[in-house]
């Protein structure tokens, strides 16, 4: 399972961020703290994406372990950054194992990331991707969930559709069509933060000029707070709301609705991934 962060705050160094904190991504890609049963370690790449200017993106990404990467390590030292979005990979089996599948993926100034995994894919996922553009999917970053989710969260933010009804509607749409996925989603612009916790775990810490969201704390500060399971996250510097997301109901059933607040999972936790990884 993927590990993931974004930061909006004052420019930091992005060694600040990702390689120091003493349970950061750096030591989440060898000794993550809640896994959850999906695998041990982050060591199938990495990613970290930023804001050189405001709406400019970078992004440097390796299919090794953030640990091996000295090159990175000494960009990270001298590049600072007021918005971040970084991710450790440990791909899901049967995936492959590329520099391309490591997130943040972009598009214009967005950066995005899934922690998780579709089950059953890539069969219970074809009907969402067949109202894709077909150029959309001959052009898939990578050929795994995680490139198809950005596909789906991308082809709805060029629509023009509300960056957080976007992250609920794909989150809503697959779980229905792949029950027992696990889709915690995280999008950024820069200013803003979207996120979704669904059947995995996700915190965020507010300060006064700050937030930063994550798989997990990346210290022993203060300050960090759970995300409801089945909740969706609209956060900027010092503000953050939550609310449930919207499972669409099966035929003939009732609609189903997580309480505000709610620990518990969104969805019927009886359908565990299928792989061993995620
Ligand atoms: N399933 C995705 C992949 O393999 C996401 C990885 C994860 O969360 N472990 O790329």
């Amino acid at each position: 399972m993927c590990r993931h962060l974004v930061y909006l705050g004052p420019p930091r160094p992005l060694a600040a961020l990702v390689l120091e904190p003493e349970y950061g991504l750096l030591r989440q890609s060898y000794a993550p703290r809640d896994m959850r049963g999906g695998g041990t370690v982050n060591a199938d790449g990495f990613g970290v994406g930023w804001y050189p200017r405001p709406g400019e993106t970078a992004r440097y990404r390796g299919d090794r372990p953030l640990w091996a990467d000295q090159s990175f390590a000494e960009v990270a030292a001298v590049t600072e950054s007021g918005a971040l979005l970084a991710a450790v990979r440990s791909a899901t089996v049967g995936m492959p194992v590329v520099y391309s599948a490591s997130a943040p993926f972009s598009d214009g100034h967005w950066l995005f990331s899934h922690n998780g995994v579709v089950t059953g894919w890539p069969g219970s996922v074809a009907g969402l991707a067949a109202e894709l553009p077909v150029t959309d999917l001959l052009t898939l970053d990578a050929p795994t969930d995680s490139a198809l989710l950005w596909a789906l969260v991308r082809h709805r933010l060029r629509a023009g559709e509300p960056p957080g009804e976007v992250l609920a509607g794909v989150v809503a749409s697959v779980a229905a069509a792949a029950p027992g996925s696990k889709l915690n989603l995280l999008l950024t612009d820069g200013a803003q933060v979207y996120a979704t916790a669904w059947r995995h775990s996700l915190v965020v810490r507010t300060e006064p000029r700050a937030v930063t969201v994550g798989s997990e704390p990346h210290d022993g500060e203060p300050g960090w707070t759970p995300v409801p399971e089945g909740h969706l996250l609209v956060g900027r510097p010092g503000h953050v709301d939550t609310a449930p997301i919207t499972a669409p109901a099966a035929p003939g059933e009732p609609h189903e609705q997580p309480s505000r607040g709610s620990t518990e999972p969104a969805v019927p936790a009886e359908s565990a991934p299928a792989a061993a990884t995620t």
